[in-house]
């Protein structure tokens, strides 16, 4: 199977999940997560039609940006951890950043986003009760980082993202990501206009399509198995 196949693949199960779950057609964003993949298979994406991309490690993504600096209509989503001293290479390479927990690291994009540039779009990661990480906010720790991050200039709060722990029932994957669903219309009937929900990966993104995802962050299912991580 070749990127193409599986893009092509990937793209008719989310059409036939939005129109299974009553979703309007084209709601939902495809995210093609590239980490540890060589920029000959984004280019195979890009050739097929897919243009954004989705990267968990900072220099890797700017590498990746540079190598492809020709392709202007690619949109890089930054999808990992972010510490304070990389905050730079984020405000200066992404569309998007989806992992973003901290009122120090919104305050440094906010400030280090080049003043020509389109605002960066920002969505906060919620730590769902499932989750075995520590990564993300706590639901009762959203709202005040919402409201601090949507008085930043320069970015926009855009919505929810989490990575819940891989679980094959496809009722408890649904159980979990109405959680991340719910926290976001509260957010919205507190007077936030949130559009974005970025939630479900390879194995449970009908599950996210059932429960309102906007964006989904597919990468094994496009770009086969990850070659073996040289960052890690
Ligand atoms: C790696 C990764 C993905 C893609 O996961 P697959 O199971 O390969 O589809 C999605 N989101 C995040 C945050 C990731 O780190």
């Amino acid at each position: 199977m070749t990127i193409q196949d599986n893009l092509q693949i990937i793209g008719e199960r989310l059409h036939h999940a939005e129109q299974r779950f009553q979703r309007p057609l084209n709601s939902v964003q495809l995210v093609a997560v590239s980490k540890f993949h060589p920029i000959e298979s984004i280019q195979a994406a890009y050739d097929a039609g897919q243009r954004a991309f989705g990267e968990n490690y900072v220099q890797e993504m700017v590498a990746k940006a540079q190598a492809l600096a020709e392709y202007s209509d690619l949109e890089w989503h930054f999808i990992g951890p972010l510490q304070a001293n990389k905050t730079k290479l984020v405000a200066e390479t992404a569309h998007w950043m989806h992992t973003l927990e901290r009122l120090k690291i919104a305050e440094r994009l906010s400030q280090q986003r080049p003043m020509n540039y389109p605002d960066l779009n920002v969505c906060l990661q919620v730590n769902l009760s499932s989750e075995a990480t520590k990564s993300g906010l706590q639901p009762d720790e959203v709202f005040n980082l919402a409201k601090q991050v949507q008085a930043l200039p320069r970015l926009k709060l855009r919505g929810l993202m989490a990575i819940p722990a891989p679980e094959p029932d496809f009722e408890r994957q649904c159980a979990v990501f109405a959680q991340l669903r719910r926290l976001l219309e509260e957010l919205n009937q507190q007077g936030f206009a949130l559009d974005t929900l970025s939630m479900g990966m390879s194995d449970d993104m009908e599950a996210a399509v059932a429960e309102g995802a906007t964006i989904v962050r597919i990468g094994t299912a496009i770009f086969g198995q990850r070659p073996k991580a040289v960052t890690e």
